[in-house]
């Protein structure tokens, strides 16, 4: 079975450097808030280019966090693409906000041209997500920001090293947030995320807020929380970030094979943007008949996934916000013809040439 994602090669490739730093942080006696976490923040804020990248317990907490520093509480609208996962929307209900859903355009990420209609005087924030690593129209979300004084906050968990017009996502607005779970561009062997910010005085209060509340130990500040990327995981992300030149490379390349390879009037291959450098996260195609390009695919040895099959607005968890089928048609249409082909760190040439022969034949 070829399977839609399998962490394990990727492991295998750089094994010998993994095992040696998970050894030497383990004999090294400190395990939170060190050396391998001070390294990696800065390394980290170099790639991506900006002054202060703090280190976060996961990329929900990121985008938690970040909300909840830049003010966003309850009563605060947040504006936010209706076909995203869940995590972005959960992180504006946990600050008590309210998520206002804007349909995706033709690259999957929030269609600029729908967001201004949606601003109104309690609107705080808007939240962007380089969903598949596919990187958004920052030009004209920075432009909206701007205009009407709002925040704007990078759900980052899909676009690490993903370039608009030669700028790293993560950028553009007060804060990147970034995952670290295993499957993502930059994956941990555990949970892990981070916060990137230009801004020096919110940076502080990150690094304060995620350690409860204390800058100095027993001398509390704030009402802070317990989220933090441990050593283990801070020493294994400067691992990958070593090499994180070379596995966005091989994507390119996997990506690429896929849109020269794949031939079928029924598959709807996947849009680059104009003056963007998407990392493909995913490499996801859509057909108006995907049961039965999933039946095919297993029938041929091949496990697909659909990112994502329930968007937020139709899920149980926000019943309560009182969405009902048919309110945000485009982005049900991609939840219903999504689906996501094996692509990963380590897939082979072959297999891929399996997928796509099978495809074709579809
Ligand atoms: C993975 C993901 C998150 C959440 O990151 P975790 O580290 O799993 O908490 C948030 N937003 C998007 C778009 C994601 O893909």
């Amino acid at each position: 079975m070829i399977q839609t994602n399998d962490l394990y090669p990727g492991f295998k490739k750089y094994q010998s450097e993994y095992e040696e730093k998970a050894l030497s942080v383990l004999r090294s006696g400190w395990y939170i808030m060190g050396e391998e976490l001070s390294k990696f923040e800065k390394g980290y804020a170099e790639y991506i280019g900006v002054k202060n990248c703090i280190g976060v317990a996961s990329g929900l907490d990121a985008l938690t966090i970040a909300l909840h520093l830049l003010g966003v509480s309850e009563g605060d609208e947040v504006i936010v693409p209706a076909n995203t996962y869940i995590a972005s929307v959960l992180a504006i209900t946990h600050n008590g906000a309210t998520p206002i859903f804007v349909e995706p355009d033709e690259y999957y990420s929030i269609d600029a041209s729908l967001v201004e209609r949606t601003i109104t005087k309690n609107t705080k924030a808007i939240m962007v997500v380089h969903l598949f690593g596919m990187p958004c129209d920052m030009d004209a979300i920075v432009d909206i920001c701007d205009r009407y004084k709002l925040n704007l906050i990078e759900d980052c968990a899909q676009s690490h090293g993903a370039l608009y017009k030669g700028k790293m996502t993560g950028t553009f607005g007060e804060a990147g947030c970034f995952s670290f779970y295993p499957t993502k561009n930059i994956g941990a062997f555990g949970d892990g995320g981070c916060i990137a910010t230009d801004n020096d005085e919110l940076a502080d209060k990150m690094c304060t807020y995620r350690n409860y509340g204390s800058e100095k130990k027993y001398n509390n500040q704030m009402i802070g929380v317990n989220s933090r990327l441990d050593e283990i995981q801070a020493g294994l992300l400067r691992v990958k970030l070593k090499h994180i030149k070379e596995l966005t490379e091989e994507r390119k390349t996997l990506a690429q094979r896929y849109l020269e390879g794949i031939e079928n009037d029924r598959i709807c291959l996947p849009k680059v943007r104009d003056n963007t450098v998407p990392t493909w996260h995913q490499f996801v195609v859509r057909t108006k008949k995907r049961d039965e390009l999933v039946e095919c695919l297993r029938d041929n040895g091949i496990s697909v996934m659909i990112h994502y099959p329930i968007p937020p607005h139709l899920s149980e968890a926000y019943e309560y916000l009182g969405y009902k089928k048919g309110d945000f048609p485009i982005t049900e249409q991609y939840a219903d013809e999504m689906v996501s082909l094996p692509f990963y760190n380590g897939l082979t040439e072959e297999d891929q040439r399996t997928v796509i022969v099978a495809i074709n034949s579809f």
